[in-house]
């Protein structure tokens, strides 16, 4: 048997999975990405959609050379060379700041807008080792605003964003956290300050900090090794070296926060993995028993560089991602119930087959979710059928129900049969199904 590739995985209509692993019910995705579209509308961004991959390039610049994603963890091969010339190195995307940026750079879109306000959901791969929450393809909602400003009211929006979608997808336990990572003037003198610090106490640091003290020493700071936490405590704070820039603006952030009632905890550990960002970041997680070690459900922040770094005008930035597998594992059962059809079409003998078919296509264009039963079987087993599908109604329709065009209709919630005209039985249905 051929399976998928390791750590990916089908999402499956919920009557049609094995093991009943309700994280992997696509209607539950699709519950999500409907309400995320609402929200997204509410807020005035709109929909992008990049290629699945792009040129390796994008991401060696956009995400930083020196991060995990770019050097372990991207998909990136050779494309065979053709009529293009040289074969181009390309890349899975990993992620889609950097490709949004592109965009925005490509479409020069600063010409058309003060302010881009775009979002995508979509794929992406990361070559990660698997484990519950974390896979190679996963699934990200994120938005990302791109213009002259750079008001921390823009960030607190896209947080805003973030609560919202999660709040409405019934997710509770969320802890907000939000920290500053500088600008390009504050942050080169606090990755001094930590270099001095570590500097004469190397060994005492995991072999993943001794590399990051070399590569990136902020991202020291979110090390999980117990053997780092004594060290990291004694590094002093960002906050000691901020201008007064950097300062007023994630006072403003944190003020702005208290104003929407959404309650954060400031953390002075938290940096985040991608190179990009400048000033605010921050980050979601769940205390939810289900969502297990990986519990960061979404993150982000502002960069106000990357743009640039991309080629592009000097352009401010603030945006953010959110897991959708991890949001669907947080989910709790009753907010996402499946679709199941309005009423389930039995038909007893051939000639009442004819009309069945008719019957059925009748409810569809109508707009009622409709399955006609094709196969011959007992009154007893389709209504059984009918039953397990989940469906509202049951429609008989016999020999008998042709002759007298009153058709038998069963209200498999309530468990009652009614006998309507053949030309009121859809407006019956309509009419019970919208309230
Ligand atoms: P990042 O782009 O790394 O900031 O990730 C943003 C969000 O995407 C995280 O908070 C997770 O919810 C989700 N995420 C990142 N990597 C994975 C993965 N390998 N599998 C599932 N979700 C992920």
């Amino acid at each position: 048997m051929i399976r998928t590739a390791s750590h990916t995985r089908d999402l499956l209509p919920a009557a049609l999975s094995n093991d009943g692993d309700a994280s992997a019910f696509i209607h539950r995705f699709q519950l999500v990405e409907s309400l995320a579209r609402d929200w997204f509308r509410r807020y005035g961004f709109q929909e992008i959609r990049t290629p699945i991959f792009e040129r390796a390039e994008l991401f060696a610049r956009g995400v930083g050379a020196e991060t995990d994603i770019v050097t372990k963890e991207m998909y990136t091969w050779r494309d065979r060379a053709g009529d293009d010339g040289e074969g181009e190195s390309l890349t899975l995307r990993p992620e889609s700041t950097a490709p949004v940026a592109r965009a925005y750079i490509q479409h020069q879109m600063w010409k058309r807008a003060e302010t881009a306000r775009l979002y995508y959901i979509g794929p992406q791969f990361r070559r990660e080792r698997g484990q519950r929450g974390r896979y190679r393809q996963f699934f990200q909602i994120g938005a990302e605003t791109l213009g002259a400003s750079d008001h921390p009211a823009l960030d607190v929006e896209g947080v805003e964003l973030v609560m919202g979608i999660l709040s409405d997808a019934g997710l509770r336990d969320l802890e907000l956290r939000v920290n500053t990572v500088g600008d390009a003037e504050t942050r080169p003198r606090f990755v001094a300050a930590i270099r001095q610090a570590l500097a004469d106490r190397l060994e005492e640091l995991s072999d993943d900090s001794r590399r990051r003290f070399e590569t990136n020493p902020l991202r020291i700071l979110d090390s999980k090794a117990e053997q780092d936490q004594p060290l990291i405590a004694a590094l002093p704070p960002i906050y000691d070296f901020l201008n007064d820039e950097c300062r007023r603006h994630f006072d403003a952030v944190q003020r702005y926060l208290d104003a929407a009632g959404i309650p954060c905890v400031v953390d002075a550990r938290l940096v985040r993995g991608l190179d990009y960002y400048t000033k605010t970041v921050f980050e979601v997680v769940s205390h939810a028993p289900s969502v297990g070690a990986q519990n960061a459900l979404a993150g982000g922040g502002r960069y106000d560089g990357l743009v640039e770094t991309l080629g592009g005008p000097p352009t401010k930035g603030f945006g953010f991602a959110l897991g959708l597998d991890r949001v669907v594992l947080a989910m709790p059962e009753d907010r996402a119930p499946e679709e199941r059809p309005d009423v389930f079409v039995i038909h007893l003998g051939e000639a009442a087959f004819e009309r069945a078919v008719s019957v059925v296509r009748d409810a569809r264009r109508a707009g009622v979710a409709a399955l006609l039963d094709v196969t011959p079987r007992s009154l007893k087993g389709a209504l059984r059928l009918a039953n397990k599908l989940g469906a509202r109604f049951a429609l008989i329709l016999g020999e008998a129900e042709l002759v007298t065009e009153q058709w038998a209709l069963r209200d498999l919630a309530r468990g009652e049969q009614l006998s309507v005209p053949a030309g009121e039985w859809l407006r019956h249905i309509t009419r019970t199904t919208a309230t």
